[in-house]
């Protein structure tokens, strides 16, 4: 009986969790810091609270790259972490140049983000049951 009642709780527990839909997208960013050697070849890692999910092609040498790329994830759920980090692109190490961190809400968002390093990353989201 006590173990049946048990696997009730944790059914009725799995169907409160509820679970939604994350779509990052319009990601850009402006003004990026120059490397040593001068040039600036930005791409973004994206994470949803510890899952990666993926990163952007890199734009090579420019300060105000853009990207198309958009990145979804199924097992969203509201409060989880986005997490955008900016790196720069380089022959041995890649440069962080800083990290964009939110709580996420439902509803269409655009956000603009200060980098530590320099510069600014913008991008939107939207999270939906
Ligand atoms: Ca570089």
């Amino acid at each position: 009986m006590a173990s049946s009642l048990s696997f009730l709780l944790l059914l009725v527990c799995g169907l409160n969790v509820a679970q939604s839909q994350i779509r990052i997208f319009g990601l850009r960013a402006s003004d990026l810091p120059s490397d040593l050697l001068g040039t600036t070849d930005g791409y973004v890692k994206v994470y949803c609270s510890s899952t990666s999910l993926g990163k952007t092609v890199v734009r090579h040498d420019t300060i105000n790259p853009w990207w198309e790329e958009e990145f979804s994830y199924f097992k969203a759920q509201e409060n989880d972490e986005l997490r955008l980090e900016v790196h720069d692109s380089d022959l041995f190490f890649d440069d962080l140049v800083g990290v964009c961190k939110r709580q996420i809400k439902p509803g269409t968002h655009m956000h603009t983000c200060y980098l530590e390093k320099g510069g600014t990353l913008h991008y939107s989201y939207s999270l939906t049951q």
